[in-house]
């Protein structure tokens, strides 16, 4: 039996995996599409041409159906192969005018707007002394007394960051405040604006009222006159204000998440999916949010189409993200059956400067795999993260039905400083750094399309039943 025995040298050689992840072949085609992406100006003509020829496109509104005709064209015009759309109920709300004032100590006016789905205030506005809080939290602690029939403001400020570290701590004022204010017996919410910018440009944003509590208008202050707000607290005066927001609900209507593809040449039924989301704010263009993630998603299944992907190259632009994932939610819930042959998805949903780093939330087995795609990214000034990933807003709650995920970060400093403003617009947009990015979501997606190893499902998967 001894004889049997093999060197180890030799027993190592053997228990090598059977399939190569990549071949050379694939390898080398996804350095010479890399190069092809860099020299692109796709990407940046598809963000140009929604943002110029539908704009605001809110979810509910009739400029979201015309995004949603736009992509389907669109789509049609880049020659995907199969393009069709998935109903997704969405509520219709529109902003109306906003305006609010200092009535004393010291009279001068607000930039204010209104926090996505606020109620209006009652006509001729409404008028209250503002009470000081520097977060949610602390205004959970509060004594009920302190607040009744009061404007309830918070000041949770945030910083630039390349990750936008602060941005889902100073969000919770923004999305529960008002219904925490309200439990209290406030008459009204006015939050300092969720960015880092210093100017006039108030930031909307979802909000959502718990139900059983009584709706009271809610608004965000720019970050400039947040600052002067807080200088004049310091007066030790009481300060009124006066708001006046004339927003509208209406009846929920029907939006769609739109759906392009490139079909695989080999495996058909396995999915690589990328994507942006199709809604914005309605008061910028939504350039960075999100118009940029929709053409990096579609120019990345665009530039790969010449390459034959052995896997399909499924481009979702999710309905409704703002409104908090309700497109992705119907997405998910519509293809639970299918879920399992979607062997990677990520979303760009971060603006469009340059990636920095490559995270990835793979099954163990494909690491490899991703090691790989580390290396082409490699001349982009790309690094290789960890195995952490959360994919994208949208994507996000995929991980947990077992689809693995990937995350390119971009270069988010500051993305908040235009983020859900006015000043969300096409002229922040780098030509350069779009293109490189573009170049990173090509790379990882097509090498991913030609693994000769199988994509396997995250673990959690077995856990959870469809
Ligand atoms: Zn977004």
């Amino acid at each position: 039996m001894k004889s049997l025995l093999l060197p180890i040298a030799l027993l190592a050689s053997i228990s090598m995996p059977t399939f190569a992840t990549s071949s050379e072949q694939s390898l080398q085609d996804a350095q010479q599409l890399r190069e092809i992406a860099l020299r692109s100006h796709l990407g940046y003509d598809l963000v140009e041409s929604l943002t110029v020829e539908v704009g605001p496109r809110l979810a509910g509104t009739p400029a979201d159906a015309r995004a949603v005709a736009w992509a389907e064209a669109k789509f049609a015009e880049l020659g995907f192969d199969k393009i069709y759309k998935q109903p997704v109920e969405v509520r219709h709300w529109e902003r109306g005018d906003a305006s609010a004032s200092i009535i004393s100590p010291f009279p001068q006016p607000l930039a204010i707007t209104a926090l996505g789905d606020s109620v209006a205030t009652p006509a001729g506005g409404i008028t209250g002394e503002i009470v000081f809080f520097d977060s949610v939290d602390e205004l959970r602690a509060v004594d009920p007394k302190q607040v009744k029939g009061k404007i309830v403001y918070i000041d949770a400020r945030m910083h630039q960051h390349r990750e936008g570290k602060e941005y889902s701590l100073a969000v919770a004022g923004r999305s529960i405040g008002s219904s925490v204010a309200s439990e209290k017996g406030a008459i009204a919410l006015i939050i300092r604006s969720v960015g880092t910018d210093k100017s006039r440009m108030p930031h909307t944003g979802n909000m959502r009222y718990q139900a059983g509590v009584k709706k009271i208008p809610a608004g965000a202050i720019s970050t400039s006159d947040a600052m002067m707000l807080m200088a004049m607290k310091k007066r030790g005066k009481a300060i009124t204000v006066k708001m006046d927001l004339a927003t509208t609900s209406f009846k929920p209507k029907t939006s769609y998440n739109v759906i392009g593809e490139i079909t695989g040449t080999t495996y058909p039924d396995e999915y690589i999916l990328i994507s942006g989301h199709l809604d914005s704010w309605d008061e910028g263009t939504g350039a960075l949010d999100d118009g940029a993630g929709v053409a990096i998603a579609m120019a990345t299944a665009k530039l790969i189409k010449p390459f034959k992907p052995k896997r399909t190259i499924r481009v979702v632009l999710f309905a409704n993200e703002e409104g908090g994932l309700i497109g992705a939610k119907q997405y998910r819930d519509a293809n639970a059956k299918e879920l399992h042959k979607i062997k990677l998805a990520g979303e760009s949903d971060f603006g469009a400067r340059s990636i920095w780093r490559f995270d990835t939330q793979v099954h163990p087995d494909n690491l490899d795999l991703m090691a790989q795609i580390a290396k082409v990214l490699k001349p982009l000034s790309i690094n290789h993260g960890d195995n952490k990933a959360g994919g994208g807003p949208d994507v996000s709650i995929l991980p947990a039905k077992g689809v693995p995920v990937f995350s390119l970060r971009q270069n988010g400093t500051d993305y908040f400083d235009y983020h859900h403003t006015a000043n969300d617009t096409l002229d922040k947009i780098n030509p350069e750094e779009l293109r490189q990015n573009i170049a990173a979501w090509a790379v990882v997606a097509f090498i991913t399309a030609q693994s000769e190893k199988p994509l396997l499902a995250l673990e959690k998967n077995k856990e959870v039943k469809h």
